[in-house]
């Protein structure tokens, strides 16, 4: 340690004050209560001001700050602390401000002086101004910070190649830490395809030239080859002469990549644009310029040279869309609307006037002021989908209407279990709304008894996707259960695919019932056959017997036996005769083969003959006949015949407690009408119509006990028909039954063709 000066070494020796006077350096002296006493002309040049001698306290500088940048009081500057503590200070550096606003690093080391006496004087302080030092050491700071911060590999090297320096990014990009790099060559990197490029750059650098955005390839330690692009700068000592290179290596493998993506991409999609005709516009609504690709004038059928704007574009479109469309572009164009479009419309082509569907579809680029700037977007020719469409459109309404006036009841399902459609017949039927049927909705309609059968049919239907038919008992909307025959079929798509069902449902009660009624016939129909042919067979084998014994005198007492026995075979073969002979007319009628054969005749006498043969089979009833009617009939003689005999035998058999039978004849000179009236046991109203059905018979506790096979007035009915008259009925239950029929009296009114 320098021991300190005394006051005889400082500020009373003249030359020394004129030494001190003369040093570059900044020196100024304090007494011991911290007045300047001192202080030198490098001092003012440093504070910038010059301190008031014997006033000024503790320091010449105008403001003073530590290296944090908070402001130094001068109490507490080195000086300052020197005087208090009267030791020596080895000071941090600190900002002195000069009163025009510089600033200064300086470092002050101050001393203390001892009088000649020993005692304390005061110190002395040594100002160095480091600013220099400082600024170039922040800046060398301030290069590595941004070097090693770099995302960009920075590499020193001398001209002979040799690696001076690394930076972290370089260490990242090629794989090699900084130990490894320093003091290799640079041909490390190189690849050997590219090693005459080394010479080649460091030609270039020796000339003093920057080698800038060099595209080329590097190797990196695991071997990757990057793309690269280079930045080499020259590094020149201080004397100017080119010491070596420092090279600036960006790695572009993934923009090179991207670029090419962009490209493909790009080519991409110009294809596409290309393939689908996908016309291109832009329109800047400031300047009103309208800009249209090839495409897009295709479309239109214009030239590619035609100047076009907006009001050229609105021209084109259909009227019916017009307002349409405007709206929609306005509300594009406005950046508190849609921003964006769209729209599907018609435009008519320039030229030859055709008529296309297109689909526009844009966006609006908005300026800082919210105004639109651009609007840019594509056009394409949707005519053939939209046409498509329309007719799809069509045929599903058309398929609607059909399907809503079938008779049948349809419905159709995806292929989920849902029904999707049901038609107006099934909700006429079900007398309920599409959305209470649907989504298993019918179901509450089905007999509980099928309930489960039903479910199970669709269910294994649905999971072997396959059509089904079944009958359960579906409740209609007047609260009957009808047999219902549903026939169900598989859809598919138009690509092949299980679409779900498709079904045709119909009401098959009056089948069921007709069948049921067929069974009851021929049951009924065995059973009257056998009763003659057992009763015959009994009486043959008796007159057989009587016969086998051939005497004279029991021949004579059986005569009685004969008799009785050969009117019975003949009943009951004339019975079966009538049988046979209505199903034989009942099988013609069927198959079309009922034939007339007509004569003229006088239909009154016929009456009389048939009531006068009826008569011989009761013995209850008076037959009365009330004739007002003279003239002669063409028609089939036997064939009214057996209508009368029809009508007559029911009569007699549907009025067990009646004793009178009435038959009405009257007419004018075109035709001539018929009534058999019996007081019995009359039929409902809502038998009257169906009784002239075949197999009809009408249920009921009393009827059962009636025989016969109901297809008497079937044959009746299809008689008069063929002669082109008519027949009804007019009845009250439990009162009695009138049946009348009327014909044309001649056979060219009457011929039912
Ligand atoms: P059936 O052989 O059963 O008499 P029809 O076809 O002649 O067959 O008659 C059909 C049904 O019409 C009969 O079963 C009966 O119920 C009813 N019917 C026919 N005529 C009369 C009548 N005069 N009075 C009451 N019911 C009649």
């Amino acid at each position: 340690m320098v021991a300190p000066p005394t006051l005889t070494d400082l500020g009373h020796d003249i030359h020394f004050l004129a030494l001190i006077e003369s040093l570059p350096i900044a020196i100024y002296t304090c007494d011991e209560r911290g007045i300047i006493t001192h202080f030198n002309a490098a001092a003012v040049d440093l504070w910038g001001r010059e301190p008031e001698k014997g006033v000024d306290q503790w320091t010449g500088a105008w403001k003073m700050f530590r290296l944090n940048g908070k402001p130094l009081p001068p109490e507490e500057c080195p000086m300052a602390l020197t005087l208090k503590e009267r030791k020596e200070i080895n000071s941090d550096e600190i900002i002195i401000e000069r009163p025009d606003g510089t600033r200064r690093f300086i470092k002050a080391n101050p001393r203390s002086i001892i009088d000649t006496t020993g005692n304390f004087a005061g110190a002395v302080s040594m100002l160095i101004d480091v600013t220099g030092t400082k600024v170039i050491d922040e800046e060398r700071e301030r290069l590595a910070a941004i070097i090693q911060g770099s995302g960009d590999a920075i590499i020193s090297k001398t001209l002979d190649g040799i690696i001076t320096s690394w930076n972290p990014a370089a260490e990242k990009l090629f794989g090699y830490t900084e130990e490894e790099m320093i003091g290799q060559t640079i041909m490390t990197l190189i690849p050997a395809e590219l090693s005459d490029e080394e010479p080649a750059i460091i030609g270039r650098l020796r000339k003093g030239e920057r080698v800038e955005h060099f595209e080329t390839k590097r190797l990196t330690k695991s071997g990757e080859l990057l793309d690269i692009s280079l930045t080499i700068s020259p590094i020149r000592n201080s004397k100017g002469i080119i010491i070596g290179a420092s090279k600036i290596a960006r790695d572009i493998t993934t923009q090179k990549r991207l670029n090419e993506a962009l490209r493909e991409s790009d080519e991409r999609l110009r294809m596409a644009i290309q393939a689908t005709n996908l016309g291109t516009w832009e329109f800047q609504p400031n300047t009103g310029k309208l800009t249209w690709s090839e495409e897009c004038r295709s479309l239109f059928n214009i030239p590619v040279d035609l100047n076009i704007d907006y009001q050229f574009f609105s021209k084109h479109v259909v009227p019916e869309d017009a307002a349409f469309v405007e709206t929609e572009i306005q509300k594009a164009l406005d950046y508190s609307g849609t921003r964006e479009l769209n729209i599907e419309y018609r435009i008519r082509r320039s030229g030859d006037g055709l008529i296309r569907w297109v689909r526009s579809q844009g966006r609006t680029y908005f300026n800082d002021q919210n105004q639109a700037d651009r609007f840019i977007g594509t056009i394409l020719d949707i005519t053939q989908q939209k046409n498509e469409e329309l007719a799809l459109k069509d045929s599903l309404e058309l398929f609607q209407t059909m399907a809503d006036n079938v008779p049948a009841m349809i419905w159709m399902s995806g292929s989920d279990k849902f029904n999707d459609y049901i038609n107006k017949t099934w909700l006429e039927f079900r007398g309920r709304s599409g959305k209470q049927e649907s989504n298993n909705g019918w179901l509450e309609g089905v007999h509980p008894e099928d309930k489960e059968k039903c479910i199970e049919v669709y269910r294994s239907a649905l999971e072997h996707q396959n059509g089904f038919y079944t009958e359960y008992r579906l409740l209609r909307f007047d609260g009957l259960y009808r047999w219902i025959a549903d026939n169900c079929v598989p859809r598919l798509s138009p690509t092949g695919e299980f679409a779900g069902f498709i079904s045709a449902c119909i009401d098959i009660t009056d089948l069921k019932t007709m069948e049921q009624r067929k069974d009851d016939f021929i049951k009924m129909a065995s059973h009257e056959l056998k009763t003659p042919i057992t009763s015959i067979k009994g009486y043959v084998q008796l007159l057989l017997s009587i016969y086998e014994e051939m005497n004279e005198d029991k021949l004579r007492s059986s005569q009685i036996t004969v008799k009785s026995s050969l009117t019975t075979v003949s009943k009951q073969v004339s019975k079966l005769t009538r049988l046979i002979s209505d199903l034989l007319d009942m099988s013609r009628i069927e198959s079309g083969k009922l034939e007339l054969s007509y004569s003229e005749f006088d239909p009154v006498l016929l009456v009389e003959e048939t009531v006068q043969d009826v008569r011989h089979t009761t013995s209850r009833h008076t037959l009365v006949i009330h004739n007002k009617f003279e003239g002669a009939l063409q028609a089939d003689r036997d064939r009214i015949a057996q209508v009368m005999l029809n009508l007559l035998t029911n009569a007699i058999k549907y009025s067990p407690s009646a004793n009178i039978i009435d038959v009405y004849i009257s007419g004018d000179e075109n035709s001539i009408a018929i009534s058999v009236a019996d007081y019995g046991i009359g039929i409902d109203k809502s038998d009257q119509q169906r009784i002239f059905e075949r197999f009809y018979r009408v249920e009921g506790k009393n009827e059962l006990t009636y025989p016969g096979f109901g297809i008497g007035l079937f044959i009746s009915n299809e008689i008069i028909q063929r002669h082109n008259g008519t027949i009804h009925v007019k009845s009250e239950k439990d009162k009695g039954t009138v049946f009348t029929f009327t014909l044309p009296l001649m056979k060219e009114n009457n011929v039912n063709e």
